[in-house]
């Protein structure tokens, strides 16, 4: 690349543009490059183009040379440089006009196509920390401080380029002040675009639940009142609303139970620091890290017994969602006098829908949920949630992928044509592709109500203005009735439909760069299959462009359909019925469920009537948790096999692996009895594995070291198996992917017994193993097919 420029005899200076690719706007780049000209003398300018930054540089070769090393090895910590490109410029104006040695920041051009990405929100520095805390200073106590290290960033673009009038700090005037720090390019807020301060900038407003404005000059001492008193206020934050209550009340988070319909889905705690966080959960060295790097997501940690928060914040669950104050505004709050210090911090919305973002919409739809508001003035133009990560074999893995991490995209080895991928049903997220970048947009939700579809809609229309990208295909789930499905077919474009679990599989390969056929493990809830049953878990030889099913989990019968993924103990039954031909009578079950729908149940089964076949490991979950008595009804997705591990994690030694090791290197190994090949197809008998658990309930055996134990044979099959297909396909290469894999004994006992049988193993990292990957998935796979005109799952339609 350096050599690609005209050379000219020794001393005389050379006359280059550079084009830096990737996220380099919003990021203090161009005040960067400033620094870097002046250190080596160079002459000319910086500016933000469409396609990134570009540089127009004149010095001698040897200089010019090491600053464009420099650019790559120095760049600003938010800085994501994908390309830096050097081309000869004879004719440059006006940096050519400029006297040796100058160097200037010149104002954004635009027009053309968008290659630049546009940051993600950051959270507070120390350094504006410092000030929001220091009362010498003008930023003393000032919620929306920020600078070009920290602040909005997606949440407040409207447009690109990344510039103050295309985003929603456009109607606050910077005073004098700002003004000056934002022109200074030795200045920490040189060209922050969010800048602001108490006289210029976004401001708070208390509110009665009713909307009535109550005069106080620091509404946050009212919020911290009123939080002391028990009371739930809704604030408005960076990416939508939060709820807030005291989480050390039951009583407080009963009423916020009550009134937002969310019995006993896990609630996040947001605290002031870690010290905080580890008096009543472990913190490990990974999850400090995570807790306090820039994106500053929810970190699920194992909670201390007892400690802490009240019991109903996660009632059945072992862990429990933490974060640290990622705005001013928090951090102000929390250090209020008198206010909790344990604050319940969750989504803003009314069950089911997405998280509201103006204070119209809040005060419209939050007003029956909450005693107060706490609302500003500066408008939110993207809805974003919060993330949430869990740290699992020292590695981090994503559940929900939105504030902090969105709209940074996934570059991948090949050119995509620019299409859309309309994602999954559930746990929504749609993405964009185009030339080597995947862009996966925020957490959009289940796309089950209205109010979800119209999120979803207004997010694809942002993110493709914000990237300037119109799709040439559209890429949609097998499954012709999901809402995105549905979507992508009125689209009229050129349509690939992608199996969900090859989706699933593929994300993974896209993450890690893998272009070579992997053997993937596919544990999951459900998704539609090619045999037309519901298929969840699968191994599966996949390539980027197809698949093959090698094994699968042998079926089972979801009596009565879908509503089976909601009441376990119809799975339960159907468990029973498959391994003893009849719904033995089991305590847990029968006591707890009503006598006449045990019979009904039964005869659908014996009939087959209304019970589609399953190979779905989330809904074998189900089962072993119905059977243990765990759970018979659920009230969020997923509820019985979280709470299955958080039962199997009691019983949890530290000697687990080194036994799931023992076992699977036996000669005995239990578990050939589980597998059996039928037609070429592997089976794992689900069957076999009931029946253990059973024979472990009659013989009253605890019930964690049964669900531990229910693990470990699991996990012992799959690699089992493995190892033999690896040996018939000669494939090492293991993904692991599906809803499944965010339980950690399934990651992480797999991941050990697989790496232990030298087989190499790929994980989601900076992607959820849930379907908030598949828009992921789905954009490789329809994008490889279109380009290489192989599809083995569907033909290509124009919708
Ligand atoms: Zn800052
Ligand atoms: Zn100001
Ligand atoms: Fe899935």
């Amino acid at each position: 690349m350096l050599n690609s420029y005209i050379k000219t005899s020794s001393g005389e200076p050379l006359r280059v543009e550079i084009l830096v690719r990737g996220t380099v706007q919003g990021v203090g780049f161009r005040p960067f490059i400033y620094r870097l000209a002046s250190r080596f003398r160079i002459t000319g300018s910086v500016l933000n183009g469409d396609q990134g930054v570009i540089i127009h540089a004149q010095a001698p070769e040897d200089r010019l040379d090491s600053f464009i090393r420099t650019i790559k090895s120095e760049a600003p910590p938010l800085a994501r440089i994908t390309s830096v490109e050097t081309r000869p410029r004879s004719n440059l104006k006006p940096a050519w006009n400029l006297p040796e040695g100058r160097f200037i920041i010149q104002t954004t051009t635009s027009g053309g196509q968008a290659r630049t990405t546009i940051p993600p929100d950051i959270s507070l520095c120390a350094d504006c920390a410092k000030e929001i805390t220091n009362p010498a200073d003008r930023r003393y106590r000032y919620p929306f401080t920020n600078c070009t290290n920290c602040g909005p960033r997606y949440t407040i673009v409207e447009n690109i380029p990344y510039d103050r009038p295309k985003t929603s700090m456009k109607k606050f005037a910077m005073c004098k002040a700002c003004r000056a720090e934002y022109q200074n390019p030795q200045n920490r807020r040189f060209h922050a675009q969010p800048n602001a301060c108490p006289e210029c900038g976004p401001h708070l407003s208390f509110h009665t639940a009713g909307g009535v404005q109550l005069p106080e000059k620091y509404p946050l001492a009212q919020v911290a009142a009123a939080l002391a008193h028990g009371d739930i206020v809704a604030i408005k934050g960076l990416g939508g609303f939060h709820l807030a209550v005291d989480a050390c009340s039951e009583k407080a988070i009963k009423r916020l139970r009550a009134r937002k319909r969310r019995p006993d889905k896990p609630l996040a705690v947001m605290v002031a620091d870690t010290a905080t966080a580890a008096t009543f959960s472990y913190l490990s060295a990974a999850e400090t890290k995570l807790l306090n790097s820039p994106e500053h997501p929810i970190v699920l940690l194992q909670q201390k017994e007892r400690l802490g928060p009240a019991p109903n914040i996660a009632p059945g669950i072992g862990e429990i969602g933490v974060m640290l104050p990622y705005t001013p505004l928090h951090h102000l709050l929390l250090a209020e006098p008198g206010c909790p210090q344990i604050l319940v911090v969750t989504s803003g919305n009314i069950s089911g829908e997405p998280i509201c973002t103006s204070n119209e919409e809040a005060l419209d739809k939050l007003q029956d949920i909450v005693d107060a508001f706490l609302l500003h003035n500066r408008d939110i133009v993207t809805r974003v949630d919060d993330s949430v990560l869990r740290v699992i074999t020292n590695k981090q893995t994503i559940l929900r992928r939105s504030r902090g991490y969105v709209p940074a995209g996934i570059e991948i080895q090949q050119n995509l044509p620019p299409l859309i991928a309309c994602g999954a049903g559930l746990k929504n997220t749609f993405a964009l592709a185009r030339d080597t970048s995947i862009i996966p947009s925020q957490h959009i939700g289940d796309l089950d109500n209205a109010a979800t579809y119209d999120f979803y809609l207004e997010s694809i229309a942002n993110l493709k203005k914000v990237y300037q990208l119109e799709p040439e295909i559209a890429v949609c789930d097998l499954h012709p009735d999901y809402p995105p499905s549905v979507y992508a077919a009125e689209l009229n474009l050129p349509l690939y439909r992608v199996q969900h679990h090859h989706a699933h599989a593929a994300a993974v390969m896209a993450e890690h760069g893998i272009e070579e056929e992997v053997l993937a493990v596919v544990l999951d809830g459900t998704g539609l299959g090619m045999d037309n049953t519901i298929w969840g878990g699968e191994i599966l030889k996949a390539s980027l462009t197809g698949f093959e099913r090698m094994a699968h989990l042998s079926h089972l019968r979801l009596p009565g359909g879908d509503i089976a993924a909601i009441q376990p103990w119809r799975m339960g039954l159907a468990a029973l019925f498959a391994s003893y031909g009849s719904c033995k009578k089991l305590p847990a079950i029968h006591h707890r469920i009503d006598q006449n729908a045990v019979t009904t149940i039964t005869s659908m089964l014996e009939k087959g009537f209304n019970s589609p076949l399953t190979s779905s490991c989330g809904r074998l979950f189900d089962a072993v948790a119905s059977l243990l008595g765990v759970r018979q009804h659920t009230s969020y997705e997923g509820q019985a096999a979280m709470e299955l591990e958080s039962l199997a994690q009691k019983a949890k030694t530290s000697s687990w692996i080194d036994d799931l090791l023992n076992i699977s290197g036996s000669k005995n190994n239990p578990a050939d009895f589980y597998l059996e090949e039928i037609n070429g197809l592997w089976e794992i008998q689900t069957t076999g594995l009931i029946k253990m658990v059973v024979q472990r309930i009659e013989a009253n055996q605890s019930p964690a070291q049964t669900a531990l134990y229910f693990h470990t044979m699991l996990i012992n099959s799959m690699v089992q198996l493995l190892q033999q297909l690896a040996e018939t396909t000669g494939i090492r290469r293991i993904v692991l992917s599906g809803g499944c894999m965010q339980n950690s004994l399934l990651l992480e006992g797999l991941t050990a017994s697989l790496t232990e049988k030298k087989l190499q193993v790929f994980t989601s990292n900076s992607l959820p193993a849930n379907d908030g990957a598949i828009s992921v998935g789905q954009a490789i796979i329809g994008g490889f097919q279109h380009v290489s005109g192989n599809s083995n799952e569907s033909d290509s339609s124009s919708g």
